[in-house]
Order: structure tokens, then sequence, then C-alpha cells
């Protein structure tokens, strides 16, 4: 059994707590660690979108459940971009022009991206620095086919939870900043997302409590 509703209920909760409608929050599953079995569980229970980490399982996926929406959310070098421009329905970790280009020039459709953000700036983690943005923004804006939505961003590893909504919180004001038409802000994950939502996440990537 799944714990879809609990993760389900307590994003609600904590939309709520932060004086946010829960319909502002939609959960994204991850599904990278599950077999197909806990996948067919998930779209039995109305699950539509789904997340994965690396374009090879992502790709296999979308072949064995087409009916899903599949958001690749991990690392992409630019020679699995082809992976992607068929398969995905969505790119939340576009974290270099040379990759926001090699993703449109093998797309024949609109494919809704997100820049990622490396807020904190640690050597471990991919994205676009704060500074870089709004250069990266211009170019992806002008590339034909992709629809960039927002920011991604993920938090470091830290048992002080002030620490990652210090994270999300710098990710909304460079949005507010440098595109405040820009609808998403992805960032929250199993362990973090309570604090994501209150500093205004409208997509939470879930993975480990789903199960
Ligand atoms: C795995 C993964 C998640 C989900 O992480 P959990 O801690 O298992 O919820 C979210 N975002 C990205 C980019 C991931 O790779």
């Amino acid at each position: 059994m799944s714990n879809l509703h609990t993760v389900l209920e307590n994003i609600s909760r904590a939309a709520q707590a932060a004086g946010r409608s829960p319909d502002e929050i939609t959960l994204l599953p991850v599904t990278k660690y599950y077999d197909l079995a806990q996948i067919q569980e998930l779209i039995d229970a109305g699950v539509t979108r789904m997340g994965e980490n690396r374009p090879q399982q992502l790709a296999e996926r979308a072949q064995l459940f087409p009916q899903i929406n599949w958001v690749m959310i991990g690392r992409l070098q630019t020679n699995k971009a082809g992976l992607i421009a068929r398969y995905a329905s969505e790119c939340q970790s576009v974290d270099s022009v040379r990759l926001a280009r090699a993703l449109d020039r093998r797309l024949d459709r609109a494919l809704p991206i997100l820049l990622q953000v490396n807020i904190s700036g640690e050597e471990s983690k991919t994205g676009f620095a704060p500074q870089q943005v709004p250069e990266a923004l211009e170019v992806a804006e002008g590339l034909e086919h992709l629809d960039v939505r927002g920011f991604m961003t993920m938090a470091p590893h830290s048992d002080d939870p002030t620490v990652a909504r210090e994270t999300f919180r710098k990710l909304r004001e460079l949005r507010d900043k440098v595109a405040p038409t820009l609808p998403e802000l992805s960032m929250g994950m199993s362990g973090d997302f309570p604090q994501a939502i209150a500093e205004g996440a409208t997509i939470v990537r879930v993975g480990s409590a789903l199960f």
C-alpha cells in the first residue's frame, strides 16, 4: 500500500499552515526507487504525472506507461537530450544553456521546462548559479520549442530545517526579482516539502515518502 494519501494530506496541512490553498501545490510523485507494480498502484490511485531522474529509465517507463506524463528531474547529459525530447512531457532539470539548445534542436513540439538553480552553491549540485539565471532565461526563452515555466532547486542535506527553508526562500526571491511572471517553483522533497510550501513551492517532488 502506498502512502500517497498521507503525503497529499501532509501537503494540504502544510499549505493551510502557510495560509495557502492546497490547490496551488502539485505533488510530483518520484518513482525512481520503485518497481512497475508500485507504479501501477500509483496509477490505480489516480496519479497521471511521475518524475524520474535517469533518462534511460524514464524512456523505458514512458514506453511501458504511455498514459503517464513523465517528468525529467535529474542530471541530463546533452547526448541523452534526444530521449527526453522524445519521451518526457516536461524537463525540470535544465542546468545549462548547452542542454537547453540540445533539447530544442531535438524537439518537434513544445516542451515545458524549468531552469534548475544551485542556490546553495554546493559543488556536488548541478544548476545555474543565481547570477547566471537572467542570461540563461533570455537564451531559453528565445528557443523555439522550450516553454520556460519557472525554476527548480534542491536544498542541501542538513539536519537543520532552517537551512532548506532558506534555500527555498532564496529561489522564490530570485524568481520574484528576475522573472515575476513565471508561475512554477519546483522545490521540496520527502524531507523538506513543508518548508518549501511555506516559501511558495508550486510543485513538490516526493519519492521516498510514497511507499
Ligand atoms: C529523488 C529525487 C527527488 C525525491 O527525493 P525524496 O527525498 O526521495 O523524496 C526529488 N527531486 C530530485 C531531483 C530527485 O532526484
